[in-house]
């Protein structure tokens, strides 16, 4: 039964195990494809946002070399500034994303600005893009940092390239101004959830755009952020996961650096958010293995208590069958035994005696019967009464049974008080020494029979002893023996008889 148990048991817990551990594997390869997933999207967007930003920058770069070019070969007088005016009024409608365009000359006075009219005394000498460009003799173009725009106060980026006059000297600036409201157009039409940004920024760390859009954020630098500080040292492409420094939400960063520009592109999303489905997939797989488990933990637990109930069943029924058969055996034994005596009784005596008589008969071995009857019983009990009569019987039953020593002899109360006594494989002679030792013995234990000539009890025996086809029917034996025990009573009885020509 512990055994079925145990094996029940080591069954639930294999498939509870199994099923447990089979979920968690299913539920963390998802959190990583998840994870995965919202990295390859990332990588993807900073691809196109790269894209979208250096075409932007390009344009504006070869409409400033087209200016500059114009500038320093014909000149930034008055005359050729209202020409270069009207070819830009004719341009600007082609480049959408252009806030505007405005030269300065050597001093940082705006010469012309395509957001007309010009305010009165503007200077922009204190530029870090005009700064730049005179200190610096490169022709190259410079993305400035973040700047409100001092004509409409918007914030703008801007892209400007120097011009030099005849003598090669320092004559001026084109700055072309990119109104990160267009950017900001395109970023908020990109789904990255409540916690995600975008954002396009300098190689140096500082922030050109960031949507959604935050004022103190403008112009910020994050050259100590980890993406800058960590991950881009070695790389120009990749993701990343960590708090952010800016409103502490975890996040996972793409990031993506230009191959021809100095702009860094970063899409972020938030960690918590992006992993929303698989969390609520994550959470229905563990209610329903929860479930699945519960259920085969019930079913095993009333299988479990099914096997306890059948094997108390078994256990009762094994009890009672036990019971039952010693009952049986007890009934049996009753049913050979005499109850005064203790002696086997007439029905023994004779399914014994038919049984041994056939086996004498087929071995060819031979049979010898003792009929044994107490003398002058009558009168025994006439004088001491039935009781002490009954008493008397166990007696000589007992010393009797003292006499017979084979396992196979067999002692019964025949009826009345007389007393059989099969001895198998006996021949007469062995008969009649038997007999003899019952008398001798009997005469030992001097049971007092004042009735009786003799003074104590005493027995007669007829002997009968056959083998072969002289033992069929075994009614011839008993009859020999009787006639032998009558002789003995004639003869004056306390002996035994054996007599000659029966079998
Ligand atoms: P005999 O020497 O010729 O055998 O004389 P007897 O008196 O023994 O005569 P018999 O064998 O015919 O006597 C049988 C008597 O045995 C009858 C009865 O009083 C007594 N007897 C038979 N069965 C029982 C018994 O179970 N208990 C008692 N107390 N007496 C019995
Ligand atoms: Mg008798
Ligand atoms: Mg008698």
């Amino acid at each position: 039964m512990k055994r079925d148990t145990h094996l029940v048991v080591l069954l639930l817990l294999v498939i509870g195990c199994s099923l447990a551990s089979l979920t968690v594997w299913k539920v963390l390869a998802s959190r990583e494809r998840a994870l995965e997933e919202v990295d390859v999207h990332g990588l993807n967007l900073t691809q196109a946002l790269v894209t979208y930003s250096e075409g932007i920058v390009r344009q504006s770069s070869a409409l400033l070399l087209g200016l500059v070019e114009r500038l320093e070969t014909e000149g930034s007088g008055p005359v050729q500034i209202q020409r270069i005016s009207s070819l830009i009024d004719r341009q600007e409608p082609l480049m959408p994303q252009l806030s505007g365009i405005t030269i300065y000359d050597s001093q940082g006075r705006w010469l012309m600005s395509s957001n007309r009219p010009i305010p009165a005394g503007a200077n922009s000498s204190d530029r870090a893009y005009f700064i730049h460009h005179r200190d610096d003799p490169s022709p190259e173009t410079f993305i400035g940092p973040p700047i409100q725009s001092r004509s409409n106060q918007e914030w703008v980026i801007t892209v400007s390239r120097r011009f030099n006059d005849a003598r090669g000297e320092f004559a001026g600036v084109v700055a072309v101004t990119l109104g990160i409201e267009n950017f900001l157009r395109l970023f908020g039409k990109i789904d990255v959830g409540q916690e995600g940004a975008i954002g396009l920024s300098y190689t140096d760390g500082t922030l050109l755009v960031r949507y959604p859009f935050r004022e103190q954020d403008m112009g910020r630098n994050f050259s100590k952020s980890p993406i800058y500080a960590k991950y881009l040292v070695d790389r120009s492409v990749g993701t990343a996961s960590f708090t952010s420094s800016l409103d502490g939400v975890e996040r996972l960063y793409a990031f993506r650096k230009s191959d021809r520009l100095p702009l860094i592109t970063t899409v972020a999303l938030g960690k918590r958010e992006a992993l929303a489905a698989w969390r609520t997939e994550a959470l229905l797989s563990a209610v329903v293995v929860t479930g699945l488990l519960a259920l085969t933990g019930l079913i095993g637990w009333f299988l479990i208590l099914d096997i306890r109930r059948r094997t108390q069943v078994e256990a009762e029924l094994m009890g009672t069958q036990q019971q039952l058969l010693s009952s049986n055996r007890q009934l049996e034994l009753l049913a050979m035994k005499d109850a005064l005596t203790g002696l086997a009784n007439r029905r023994c005596f004779d399914v014994t005696l038919d049984l041994e008589a056939r086996r004498a008969q087929r071995d060819g071995t031979s049979l010898a019967l003792l009929m044994i009857d107490i003398d002058y019983f009558k009168l025994f009990n006439d004088s001491h009464g039935h009781v002490a009569g009954d008493d008397c019987l166990q007696r000589v039953g007992n010393v009797v049974e003292t006499c017979v020593r084979r396992p196979s002899d067999l002692v019964a109360r025949y009826g009345g008080e007389e007393m059989g006594v099969i001895m198998p494989n006996t021949d007469s002679e062995g008969a009649q020494i038997v007999a003899q030792l019952i008398l001798d013995r009997l005469q030992q234990a001097n049971i007092s029979h004042e009735s009786s000539p003799l003074g104590r009890v005493s027995v007669s025996i007829g002997i009968a002893t056959a083998a072969g086809s002289r033992l069929t029917p075994v009614q011839g034996l008993i009859e020999a023996a009787d006639e032998a025990l009558y002789s003995a009573k004639a003869l004056g009885r306390n002996r035994s008889v054996k007599l000659p020509g029966l079998i």
